[in-house]
């Protein structure tokens, strides 16, 4: 059996060490709990023990549960981000819904989502997802595409770009991930100096999770998403 309790607390203490290593503050990485598959109860634990970032990849899935859960906390301020393969069929849904979007990829995605939060009137968070290795069926743009991607999405007025996200290829050694990890800050520094990321607060990087979130927090995370190493296995 897993306790979420316990494994946060774990995490919070890794997370911190990490941070200490890189000569940064604990507070400079948030964690997103991950909660795909996993239980309303499981996620009401999280919250108990004062996690308030969760992130769900499926639209449908995710609409039971956020309401459950933020009616369950009235008083609490909990907030979603939608980490998953985002179709446009579920864009409008999404953007109700969720209070950031990491995984904006397509000029087609973010216009559908800038002109449904112009009619909700709210004000949408998003990142970027970068296709960091150039893998064949992953989502994400190239980075070479980033630039002229981040200059198209400020005609967005209602989408704040707050940063990159990627998920590099997938490995068990941490050292195979460190150089996509390394890549996508150097391309948010790039960014940044060129004035298209940073208008919106501090810029955000999206990377790292339950088996490199370390060396993601080593090169620059600022958000690391941890699903497996909080809730255990996902089985569907
Ligand atoms: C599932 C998922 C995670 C969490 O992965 P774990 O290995 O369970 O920590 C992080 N990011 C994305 C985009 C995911 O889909």
């Amino acid at each position: 059996m897993t306790i979420p309790r316990e494994n946060l607390a774990d995490i919070h203490r890794r997370i911190a060490a990490a941070a200490a290593q890189a000569d940064r503050l604990p507070g400079d990485v948030q964690l997103v709990a991950v909660t795909k598959l996993v239980s309303v109860e499981k996620i009401i634990e999280a919250v108990e023990s004062g996690q308030l970032v969760f992130g769900e990849n499926y639209v449908q899935e995710a609409q039971g549960k956020i309401i459950q859960i933020k009616s369950h906390f009235p008083d609490r301020k909990i907030s979603f981000h939608f980490i998953g393969r985002l179709q446009s069929n579920k864009a409008k849904k999404a953007a109700e819904l969720f209070d950031v979007i990491e995984t904006v990829d397509s000029l087609k995605l973010a216009k559908i989502l800038d002109s449904h939060c112009r009619r909700l009137q709210k004000k949408l968070s998003v990142f970027v997802q970068v296709n960091i290795a150039r893998e064949k069926r992953k989502a994400g743009i190239p980075a070479e595409d980033c630039e002229n991607f981040l200059e198209q999405l400020g005609e967005c007025q209602f989408l704040k770009v707050k940063g990159l996200m990627t998920m590099p290829p997938f490995s068990n050694d941490p050292e195979e991930t460190r150089p996509f990890f390394r890549q996508l800050s150097q391309l948010a520094g790039k960014m940044i100096a060129k004035g298209l990321l940073g208008q919106h607060g501090r810029v955000e990087l999206s990377m790292g999770m339950s088996g490199d979130f370390e060396t993601a927090i080593a090169e620059g995370a600022t958000m690391v998403r941890i699903g497996t190493a909080i809730f255990g296995g996902r089985n569907r």
